[in-house]
């Protein structure tokens, strides 16, 4: 007899709790909408994967609301390319930091992973559900009915308006939706090794690039080293994972009986990417929408920025804030930056695995050529090959001549001192709303109380930032004191930047940005991105 199917209700359910759909549950939590997140194992994966992160994947983690030292970060302070023919061929300068967070660090991806949890389960609008599989599910006119397994074998039935598929490469929801994952597998097989208490240690991230036996070599966090050693056609991948071969490759950094292997594993790198991202009620984010082979370490940052994107689009939906063709921005916007740092990854592969001697040569050799070249060797030592996180299009206007910020670009995060005197660094204020943001002018002045409050009836918070050791009344505004912000280092206000307003979306991309004098003709354009109070706001704005 079949027994009565429990029912659960959610917005949006999750499938898959690694790192990126916990990203996604925390923002969704911030945001305060009904989630479920649900993961077919007990746990957290085990497996030696991502081990760097860059300055935007850090920044993203900051907007979910992970506390900095929620899990331990090793802070790179270069990238070091070194080849047998030319030495240390290329160097990419990672030291300092951009947007409040260090150009690169090695962490233990467990320890985000569990930290991610941690912050989810402080999130009272989202439920988790481990060791629960996605079984199949039905697409309505308006929600989605899922039917999930227990690992008891209990059915339950969930019904929500989104389904994300945040389930990895292997993504039952991406076949599900009939999505092809288009790109190449490729045939190398990589020996990852995660070891600690090697007598030598590096402080950076070195890529030997050498044919004979390519490989990055990083510190992480603990007292941990990974190495990724390539093998060579015909080698046997079970034996070498045995100690007697690893101790070979490790001879270098030590002898087996001083270092401990903690973790080891075979792999095989991927390039895809899912055609769409979305396609009707179905969502893709990270692994399941795109995967990268490791060079650039920008597979998990990826996925991350997908979250980010997603997230809030989903609560002004939800909210009945913005129509719901907004959701096919999400697409529009990450995949074709997807596919941009797949190429990189690609480009860097290259140059890190020459198939043999002569090839190592005609790739190191112009890269090491290059460097006398100041224009050239800026491009690489800053890093400046790396495709900008900045749409072409998507949920944001044109950016007028002159303006201070690109439209579709991210808003620089800075360190900005609020009224009652705490220092802060901006995106935790703007990563709440939307937000107006004015520099060296307060976005309020020009608008009527009626008008202000209709700002806020939209989700539209408002800030007015002024140079450091000013004071909050001079842009004439009685009442700006409460949304006064310093900037501390004065790299907010400057000449440049003076006088212009920017309307800035959750996930700290400028949406619209033009001179204070044509707010009103700015928030007008907006018109189509939002609904009810939102639109009411904006044509009030414009036509009152
Ligand atoms: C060797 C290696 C090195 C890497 N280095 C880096 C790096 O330095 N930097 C970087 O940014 N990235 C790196 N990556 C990539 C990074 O590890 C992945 O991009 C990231 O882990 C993907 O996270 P995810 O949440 O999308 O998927 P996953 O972590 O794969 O999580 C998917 C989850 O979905 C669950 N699931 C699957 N099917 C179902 C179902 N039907 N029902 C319920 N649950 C289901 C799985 O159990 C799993 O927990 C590396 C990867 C490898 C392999």
């Amino acid at each position: 007899m079949q027994t009565e199917k429990k029912v659960l209700d959610a917005d949006i359910l999750i499938v898959g709790y690694g790192p990126v759909g916990a990203a996604l549950g925390c923002l969704l939590g911030k945001y305060d909408i009904q989630a479920l997140v649900i993961d077919v194992e007990a746990d957290v994966l085990e497996h030696p994967r991502a081990i760097a992160l860059d300055n935007e994947a850090l920044r993203i983690l900051q907007m979910t609301g992970l506390p900095e030292d929620s899990f331990e970060k090793v802070v790179l302070p270069k990238v070091r390319m070194w080849s047998q023919y030319f030495s240390d061929f290329s160097e990419i300068n990672t030291t300092g930091s951009i947007n409040g967070h260090p150009k690169l660090v090695t962490f233990f991806q467990p320890e985000l992973e569990r930290a991610l949890r941690k912050q989810v389960g402080q999130c009272s609008s989202v439920q988790t559900m481990v060791s629960t599989e996605l079984v199949s599910y039905d697409e309505h006119y308006d929600h989605i009915e899922a039917l999930l397994r227990t690992s008891e074998g209990e059915h339950l039935k969930v019904r929500c308006r989104y389904l994300v598929g945040a389930d990895g490469a292997k993504s039952m929801v991406r076949k599900s939706i009939g999505l092809a994952f288009t790109g190449k597998s490729h045939a190398e097989d990589w020996l990852i090794i995660d070891a600690l208490n090697a007598p030598k240690s590096i402080d950076h991230l070195e890529f030997i690039c050498d044919h004979r036996r390519p490989g990055p070599h990083m510190v992480a966090p603990g007292g941990r080293q990974r190495w990724e050693f390539m093998l060579h056609p015909g080698e046997d991948p079970k034996q070498m994972l045995r100690d007697e071969s690893i101790a070979k490759l490790l001879a270098p950094w030590g002898s087996l009986s001083e270092i401990t292997i903690e973790r080891k594993a075979i792999y095989r790198s991927h390039s895809r990417c899912a055609k769409e991202f979305s396609r009707g009620r179905v969502f893709l984010v990270g692994d399941a929408a795109h995967i990268t082979p490791p060079f650039a370490g920008q597979g998990l940052v990826a996925g991350l920025r997908d979250a980010a994107n997603l997230a809030w689009k989903f609560s002004w939906v939800l909210k009945g804030r913005s129509p719901e063709a907004v959701l096919k921005t999400y697409s529009q916007e990450r995949r074709p930056h997807a596919k941009a740092m797949i190429l990189l990854a690609r480009m860097m592969g290259k140059l890190v695995m020459p198939t043999n001697a002569v090839a190592a040569i005609l790739t190191h050799g112009p890269v090491r050529a290059s460097r006398l070249l100041p224009g050239l060797r800026r491009l690489t030592e800053e890093a400046q090959v790396k495709p900008a996180n900045q749409f072409k299009k998507g949920f944001f206007l044109s950016t007028p001549k002159g303006a201070p910020a690109i439209c579709g670009g991210q808003l620089s995060q800075q360190l900005v001192r609020k009224s009652d005197g705490e220092i802060v660094l901006s995106d935790d204020l703007f990563s709440q709303d939307f937000s107006l943001v004015g520099f060296g002018v307060d976005p309020l002045s020009n608008l009527s109380a009626e008008k202000r409050k209709m700002l806020e009836g939209a989700g539209i918070s408002s800030f007015y930032v002024y140079s450091r050791g000013g004071n909050a009344g001079s842009a004439g505004s009685e009442n700006s004191a409460d949304n006064a912000l310093e900037d501390i280092a004065d790299n907010f206000v400057s000449r440049d930047s003076r006088g212009w307003v920017a309307l800035v979306r959750p996930d700290c991309v400028v949406m619209g940005i033009d001179r204070i004098e044509n707010l009103e003709v700015l928030l007008h354009k907006t018109k189509k991105y939002f609904l009810t109070a939102s639109s009411a706001a904006v044509n009030n704005i414009a036509f009152a």
